[in-house]
């Protein structure tokens, strides 16, 4: 039987966090997909298409069965529909916690089948958050140390075009 993991986020941008937490998760399963959340309720900087795209590209020569989809349903839906048999999340320390720890919760009261495993990204790569390299960026810091080259310009064109903040 293919054992398969989702693994679901916003990756607004991906970033090495994210890359990591994959390629431990693609060795767990035989079947991993990446499941990329349209969430506008989060005003992402990219398109959701913009962001599956730059999460294939980052993902291309990876061993193992890795590919990316979007979804906007329930996770558990989504899951289902994937024929998983678990759900995949980062943990960051205290900060991803407690949501975490409720959304697991309410997840299994859904659906008993699935289960949700937590993974740690490498120590150095824990304190990355998507959130805080686009307000690096947009105050005009460097990020490749938190995302992949591509990752970086892509980010870099978009600030261009929006504006940094504080200039
Ligand atoms: P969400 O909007 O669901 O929080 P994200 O794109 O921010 O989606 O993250 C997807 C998953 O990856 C979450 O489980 C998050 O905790 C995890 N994650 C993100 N960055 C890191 C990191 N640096 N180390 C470990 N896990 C991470």
């Amino acid at each position: 039987m293919t054992r398969t993991g989702v693994y679901p986020g916003t990756f607004d941008p991906v970033t090495l966090g994210h890359m990591d937490i994959i390629r431990r998760g693609a060795k767990l399963v035989d079947r991993l997909v990446i499941g990329v959340t349209t969430n506008p309720s989060k005003n992402p900087l990219f398109s959701v298409e913009e962001r599956v795209r730059m999460v294939k590209r980052e993902i291309e020569g990876l061993p193992g069965d890795v590919s990316v989809v979007t979804f906007d349903s329930l996770l558990m839906d989504f899951a289902e529909r994937e024929g998983a048999s678990m759900i995949l999340r980062g943990l960051r320390a205290v900060a991803d916690f407690e949501y975490e720890y409720q959304m697991a919760g309410m997840n299994q009261q859904l659906n008993c089948r699935i289960e949700t495993v937590f993974l740690m990204a490498d120590v150095s790569l824990q304190p990355i958050a998507s959130r805080l390299v686009k307000e690096i960026a947009f105050y005009g810091g460097d990020i490749s140390k938190f995302v992949g080259p591509r990752v970086t310009a892509d980010v870099a064109r978009r600030v261009d075009a929006i504006g940094r903040k504080g200039s």
